[in-house]
């Protein structure tokens, strides 16, 4: 290797933008190559907009409160709830402009740290060669020492559900909205599904939510699944479970999907129906994005779902390729991505790093209340653990806000009482887990964690107070009666 190390980066997502900057103050010579704005995927279309587009439904969820805490209308008078509406088309450019706003921070950022930013799509010709199709025209061949592969992933389609950007949509064109949709469909009940599902149900679309299992959110804790089956249907929203999309027609004025029921995810036969509605919106899962990369030139593995294969350092079976984030299919979230690509660089420039632990990955879903969790689930692990479920009717800070929705839970280990996990679900949740993430993260106990202040009166208080009770200690003003 040459005394600078030349590092190219496909992809400025999070897994890119993160691994450029440890890289250039490593003292590489980096380049970052992206078809996009800085910040790729996750700032322009995924976690950027969708949650400043939930901001807003969040404001409109704070206008049914508002009559019961004193706040009128000028007239004294009226309950502003209804009169409220959404603008959509303001909405989304707000959204659109902080997501520009915040690509535009990045890339000065990356730029400031002595980074190469090239715009255009770029491809492997071998394993030290890179190909780029500038977007300002021309090509471009650029030398690699080390190749970081961040090119994330795009919403999966089926056959019949492509997206024409007016009635029918993936996350990826759901900004060019400019109205609100009277009657939403919206396809898949996982995390990308329920957060677009209650932030429409909270603007005033009629929502209709097919979920291919009994509970939605499959994969989370099932208490938790069902706080938030409550709270859309309190918002007005329907979910259809059981049923899986199976066709899809359009008409000038509106869409119908065809359902089918669903046994364990599966299309399973009989009982075929259509779900009217004005628009719909797919949120079916994500594909790693490998097409047209040239990694078979590279010699890289690909799995049959388009994945990368990486081990513990974002290494790829070719010493000198890594992949960080989406495109190696692993628990696809921004930070996973960031701390992949940032383990990549460290381990390519010979610095220690510590595999990824799993089991410390915190996760929100951004739903009203939002639920995070952290670590292992009892239902899913052999570990011994005592668990303690608090519901927040009790804590006096939740009653003042009326966030009584929801509950904290904490898993510990039996005898050493090691925390191993919890799940909080409430409004400010992803905030919330931060305490138990830390608890995981760095093995301490509920002794520990019952043991920290922890202000008077505040959600977190909930918190001490769980880990009192794991602990045998007798319940406090945050435990509500039974
Ligand atoms: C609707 C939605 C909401 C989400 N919300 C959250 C959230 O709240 N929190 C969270 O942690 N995660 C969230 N996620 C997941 C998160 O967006 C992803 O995990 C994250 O974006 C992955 O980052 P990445 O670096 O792997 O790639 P990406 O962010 O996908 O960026 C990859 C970039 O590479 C570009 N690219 C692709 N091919 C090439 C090529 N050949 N040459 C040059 N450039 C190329 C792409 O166009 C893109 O710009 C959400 C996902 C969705 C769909």
């Amino acid at each position: 290797m040459p005394d600078t190390t030349r590092i190219v980066i496909l992809g400025g997502g999070p897994g890119g933008y993160e691994a450029a900057l440890v890289a250039a103050d490593h003292g590489a010579d980096v380049t970052i190559v992206c078809n996009e704005g800085l910040g790729g995927n996750s700032v322009l279309w995924d976690c950027v907009p969708s949650k400043a587009m939930i901001v807003s439904a969040e404001a409109m969820g704070w206008m049914q409160s508002a009559y019961r805490l004193g706040v009128r209308d000028t007239q004294d008078q009226d309950d502003i709830a209804g009169t409220a509406s959404v603008n959509m088309a303001a909405v989304m450019d707000r959204v659109q402009s902080l997501a520009e706003n915040q690509s535009r921070d990045i890339t000065q950022k990356v730029e400031k740290a002595g980074v190469r930013y090239v715009q255009g799509i770029g491809r492997l010709s071998d394993r030290e060669t890179v190909e780029v199709d500038r977007a300002e025209g021309g090509s471009a061949t650029l030398q690699a020492d080390v190749v970081l592969v961040a090119t994330g992933s795009k919403p999966r389609t089926l056959k019949f559900s492509e997206p024409d950007a007016e009635r029918v949509f993936t996350s990826r064109e759901l900004f060019s909205l400019r109205e609100l949709p009277p009657r939403l469909i919206v396809v898949g009940s996982g995390a990308t599904g329920a957060e677009y599902a209650h932030a429409f149900a909270r603007f005033g679309s009629e929502v209709h939510l097919i979920s291919s299992r009994e509970q939605v959110l499959p994969g989370e804790d099932p208490d938790a699944a069902a706080v938030i089956e409550d709270s859309f249907e309190r918002w007005g929203a329907m979910i259809h479970r059981r049923k899986r999309a199976v066709d899809m027609e359009r008409s000038a004025d509106g869409v119908r999907v065809k359902v089918a029921p669903s046994r364990a995810g599966e299309v399973a036969p009989g009982g075929e129906e259509w779900v009217e509605g004005t628009h719909v919106l797919y949120c079916i899962g994500q594909v790693p994005y490998t097409d047209g990369l040239g990694l078979d030139s590279a010699g890289v593995e690909v799995q049959d779902n388009g994945a990368i294969p990486v081990d513990g350092v974002s290494r790829t079976n070719v010493r000198t390729i890594y992949a960080a984030g989406d495109v190696t299919g692993h628990m696809m979230l921004a930070s996973v991505a960031a701390m992949q690509g940032r383990n990549a660089m460290w381990h390519a420039l010979g610095q220690a790093v510590s595999p990824i632990r799993w089991d410390a990955v915190a996760a929100c879903i951004f739903t009203s209340p939002e639920v995070a969790s952290v670590g292992l689930d009892p239902q899913e692990s052999d570990v011994p653990m005592h668990t303690v479920h608090l519901p927040l009717q009790g804590n006096p800070r939740a009653k003042m806000a009326e966030h009584t929705e929801g509950f904290v839970k904490i898993h510990a280990m039996q005898g050493s009482g090691t925390v191993l996990g919890g799940t909080v679900v409430s409004a400010g949740a992803s905030d919330l887990i931060m305490p138990i993430t830390v608890a995981v993260n760095s093995r301490l106990t509920v002794q520990q964690l019952a043991q920290t202040f922890s202000i008077y009166p505040s959600m977190s208080g909930s918190l001490q107070e769980t880990a009192r009770l794991l602990l045998g200690e007798p319940a406090g003003e945050y435990n509500p009666e039974p």
